[in-house]
């Protein structure tokens, strides 16, 4: 058994909660149980929190050169122990081994980043507007960060904060998904406790969103609030952070839209929108949500992507055949059935192919008619469903594209400057041309501004003269 089984991880102890309180960490494929977790409270948070204020200026008075040499630890144990935290990762997600895969490899590459970017200098010497003054500014730790995850990846999404912050010089308190508490939080803590990081530094407190999480994003001493889940929380954990003015850093959901014009190879479109729709069971940021599709090529599009579909294998992820595992939990399947795809019909949506469940199990979906009024088409769905709304113009699926907030949009042409031209008129922050998924780059995923401030310091080389009533 783990060491940090039913443990949370404070000031570089594995310790039981304070209510002594544990819940089960279950196999989502097989509800078999797999661990268990401590359940948090106000109590722990304060402890973990006061454990990280104590340790932070001895940390962030090591060079950079030192901090980034112990993160840079942490990658080497994480790849040491890979075997482990893919099958934790399958286990615990429901996700196929390449995902899981994908998942260490891409938290490999943000310590790595970061640990590289810490030994940077990342000051500058300003014009002053008095003689003989230097003005200087330096770039400094915030002081605790209080990182606060969800469950569909776990470990890069916890990577995604914590390196950078603990790189520039920052204690971490993190908070992981009560679904994925092992790979996303007990199994870092060990990893981190191997790589030799001063007690105190890293902290993890696992518990339920309102237990653990919302003391942690109310802790007064916590500089940065760095959140990743649902809007719903998202506004609710800004709303608290907020009312003692503290910093947060919120990444939300999305409800991005996979477009494909009249001119596009629609055999590959509907390859890359299969894979955007149904990919780790549609349960991404990025996951695209909505197909809009030009009349012309819909319906070769709508039949090229039900054919991917069905010949999709949904099931247990540890079986090597299987290409789509388990929904995160029956919560959310309901959610996918009950809120977005029954309502989708019963207002007018056909039903292509799916549309049904076996336990956490669901059948890719493809629907058609969907008009932009529908679930479907207004909700991010996390879940395997590809809605399809038919279009007469480019302008139309503009328009339709900008209608909702989204992470990520992806356009499908013939033409590649056609696309270049379309996505320059997309909202989204991140846009593809035939391509979807991840933002192009994983270096803008490591911001390590988001972890500092900047501190001027002005020394003044000659004497002023200040006016006379001051002498
Ligand atoms: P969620 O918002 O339900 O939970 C996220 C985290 O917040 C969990 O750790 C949870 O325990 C915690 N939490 C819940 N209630 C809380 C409260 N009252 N106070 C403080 N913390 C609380 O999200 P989820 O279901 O775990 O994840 C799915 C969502 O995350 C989707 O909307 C998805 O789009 C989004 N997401 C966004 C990104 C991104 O990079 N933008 C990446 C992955 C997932």
């Amino acid at each position: 058994m783990r060491i940090s089984n039913g443990r949370h991880y404070i000031d570089g102890d594995f310790v039981v909660s304070a209510s002594g309180a544990t819940g089960v960490v279950e196999e989502k494929a097989t509800n078999a149980e797999i661990g268990s977790y401590a359940l948090g409270d106000e109590k722990d948070v304060r402890l973990a929190v006061a454990a990280a204020v104590a340790a932070q200026p001895a940390w962030a008075a090591l060079l950079p050169a030192e901090r980034a040499g112990l993160v840079r630890e942490i990658a080497r144990r994480i790849e040491a122990r890979a075997d482990e935290f893919t099958e934790l990762l399958m286990r615990e997600t429901g996700g196929v081994a390449t995902k899981a895969r994908g998942e260490v490899g891409a938290a490999l590459s943000r310590l790595n980043i970061s640990a590289s970017l810490a030994a940077m200098a990342r000051g500058d010497v300003q014009p002053s507007p008095k003689p003989g003054k230097l003005a200087l500014l330096e770039r400094i730790p915030l002081g605790v960060v209080g990182v606060i995850t969800p469950w569909n990846f776990p470990l890069v999404l916890a990577m995604r904060a914590m390196a950078p912050a603990l790189a520039t010089g920052n204690a971490v308190v993190l908070k992981p998904a009560e679904l994925t508490p092992i790979a996303g939080g007990q199994l870092l803590a060990e990893v981190c406790h191997e790589a030799g990081l001063p007690p105190g530094v890293f902290n993890v407190v696992t518990g339920l969103g309102p237990d653990a999480g919302e003391p942690l994003a109310a802790h007064p001493d916590v500089a940065l609030v760095h959140f990743t889940g649902s809007n719903e929380i998202g506004v609710r954990v800004a709303g608290i952070a907020s009312r003692t003015l503290r910093r947060t850093s919120l990444e939300l959901g999305g409800d991005n839209a996979f477009v494909v014009l009249d001119d596009a190879d629609v055999e590959a479109a509907a390859t890359c929108g299969a894979w955007s729709s149904f990919d780790f069971q549609g349960q991404t940021c990025i996951t695209s949500s909505r197909h809009i599709v030009h009349r012309d090529v819909a319906e070769a599009y709508v039949a090229a992507l039900t054919r991917r579909a069905r010949q999709i294998v949904v099931g247990d992820p540890m079986r090597t055949d299987v290409h789509l595992g388990p929904l995160i939990s029956a919560v959310q399947r309901d959610r996918v059935h009950e809120k977005i795809v029954r309502p989708s019909i019963d207002a007018g949506a056909h039903l292509v192919t799916g549309g049904t469940y076996d336990g956490l199990f669901y059948q890719p979906t493809v629907l058609t008619e969907v008009t932009p009024d529908m679930p479907a088409f207004t909700e991010e769905i996390f879940g395997p469903v590809a809605p399809v709304t038919v279009v007469d113009t480019e302008e139309e699926a503009l328009a339709l594209v900008n209608r909702c907030q989204a992470l990520v949009n992806a356009v499908y042409t013939g033409d590649p400057m056609r696309g270049l031209a379309f996505a320059q008129r997309v909202f989204s922050k991140n846009v593809h041309v035939n391509d979807a998924g991840p933002r192009p780059t994983d270096a803008d995923d490591v911001d390590l501004d988001e972890f500092t401030t900047r501190r001027w310091i002005g020394i003044q080389r000659n004497a002023l003269s200040y006016p006379d009533w001051a002498k």
